[in-house]
């Protein structure tokens, strides 16, 4: 670059530059540290002006400590020893104040190479200092949450090392806090998991929530089943994030809820016999003394019927849900007219319904291949929920339409009863699910119809869903796909 007089590069124009690095403090020292020149950015930084600080040691911008500890000698004797001085430290400013700076210090020589003195960039990075602090301040307050944590909770390190865990953590495992820290988790636990499995789902998914995990604790033989849930968190200008994992331990949940299962097919296998023998010695009295006997008899023998019917139903539909829940449903697909399946179910339910009006809307000849009777169970639920639940309203639409785009057949029914909210709406096809909204209306149920009808309609590869508003009403429908 040409520095000769009359060049665009002239003294003023380096001078300009100095004077436009706000964030930039530089400033020249005479060999004995006396200030002999100051920029706007050293101003702007230390609070001093030119006219104040010139002439004066440089040593006022150190803090007292490191002037007592010959910082500034210090930093003077590795200029000239390397070259270059570099450092970071507080400084201080003119009103006394601290503050986090970078300084670079240079010898200075004059043409003939005679040492003149030292020139220093020193750089305000408070707020970087200050973020740092921040950070590793937030570092120790998320460290001992995870340590006090009553829950089982790990930090584990980009490289899957044990950063730091909660003594929950430790006892789940069976494992000690000493022989753990800073190493490789599935080293740690290789005895107890299985191989790969979690491992993998973290190398796949930055986060993922719930899961399951069997695995057998070092010195205990049952197996436990434990639920886990995985986010992967960056730090400020990292590309790599640590994990950080927590674990529910569900054994004993799971456990339970077999026992619950076991005792409910037991018990529906138990009485599914003696349920049919009494109603078919309910329909023998009937029959044999329908027309002999008084009111009262007949009355009582009409009660025994409707109450049988309604356990038979009971029965099969807790072993229905069984079955289902254990995978041992086989669907018998055939042929058949969706519209005439609809229309006889229709049909049926008016015998014994006259309140409610069931009108369906469209008719269409479309077949559809399913198994016919669990389609019809399908539709029977849902039919019977939207009268059950529709206690002011009478009536009920059905409507079977075909979209040819989508290859598939959808059955809506619509109600214009009670309705439900939407937070009780995401729970509804599962086991046992009621919503609080029936219970002012006191209707009976059993929370499974609709976890068997959204189990139908998976093995059909179909979907069911529902859409509904508190007191105006709930829309459910069913899909099947189209002949091919
Ligand atoms: P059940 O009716 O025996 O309780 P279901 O599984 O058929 O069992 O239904 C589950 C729950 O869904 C019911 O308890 C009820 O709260 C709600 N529900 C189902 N259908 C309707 C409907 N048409 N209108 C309002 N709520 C309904």
């Amino acid at each position: 670059m040409d520095k000769s007089p009359g060049s665009q590069f002239n003294d003023d124009f380096y001078k300009n530059i100095l004077e436009s690095l706000e964030d930039y403090g530089v400033f020249t020292m005479d060999k004995s540290g006396i200030v002999t020149s100051w920029n706007k950015g050293a101003e702007h930084i230390l609070g001093y002006t030119e006219e104040e600080i010139c002439g004066q040691k440089a040593e006022v911008v150190f803090t007292e400590e490191d002037c007592r500890n010959n910082i500034p000698e210090h930093e003077f004797a590795e200029a000239l020893q390397k070259g270059r001085g570099l450092d970071e430290r507080y400084h201080q400013k003119k009103d006394g104040s601290l503050f986090w700076a970078s300084g670079l210090v240079f010898p200075l020589f004059d043409s003939d190479n005679h040492h003149i003195g030292f020139t220093k960039i020193l750089r305000n990075l408070s707020r970087r200092k200050e973020a740092e602090d921040e950070a590793v301040e937030a570092r120790r307050y998320a460290q001992s949450i995870v340590q006090t944590s009553r829950e089982p909770i790990l930090i584990l390190n980009p490289d899957l090392t044990i950063n730091s865990a909660s003594k929950a953590f430790f006892k789940l495992f069976n494992i000690a806090k000493e022989d753990s820290e800073n190493k490789n988790l599935f080293e740690v636990l290789e005895m107890q998991l299985p191989p790969n499995a979690l491992q993998e789902e973290m190398q796949h998914y930055d986060s993922f929530e719930n899961f399951e995990l069997r695995y057998l604790p070092k010195g205990i033989r049952e197996e436990r089943i434990l639920l886990i849930s995985c986010r992967k968190v960056f730090q400020t200008f990292k590309s790599v994030g640590q994990f950080l994992l927590t674990f529910e331990d569900i054994t004993l949940q799971e456990k339970l809820s077999q026992a619950k299962e076991d005792f409910i097919n037991v018990a529906s296998h138990e009485l599914k016999t003696p349920i049919a023998v009494i109603k078919s010695y309910a329909q023998i009295l009937n029959m044999e003394l329908r027309d002999t006997a008084d009111e009262l008899v007949t009355k009582t023998l009409d009660r025994i019927l409707v109450q049988s019917e309604k356990l038979t139903a009971l029965t099969s539909m807790l072993l229905d849900a069984s079955a289902f829940k254990a995978g041992n449903i086989n669907l018998k697909r055939e042929n058949f007219v969706l519209l005439a399946l609809v229309s006889e179910i229709v049909q049926e339910i008016n015998y014994s319904n006259t309140k409610h009006h069931l009108k369906i809307e469209d008719i269409t000849d479309v077949v559809v291949y399913a198994d016919k009777f669990r389609i019809s169970q399908v539709l029977t639920n849902l039919l019977t929920n939207a009268i059950k639940y529709s206690p002011e309203a009478e009536l009920i639409v059905i409507h079977i339409n075909v979209d040819e785009a989508n290859q598939k057949v959808r059955t809506t029914i619509i109600d214009y009863g009670i309705g439900i909210s939407p937070e009780n709406q995401a729970g509804l096809f599962k086991r046992f699910s009621r919503t609080d909204s029936e219970k002012p209306h006191k209707i009976e149920g059993f929370g499974m119809g609709l976890y068997i009808a959204a189990e139908i309609m998976k093995l059909h590869g179909g979907e069911i869903g529902v859409s509904s508003a508190i007191n105006e009403g709930s829309t459910f429908f069913f899909d099947l796909p189209l002949l091919p």
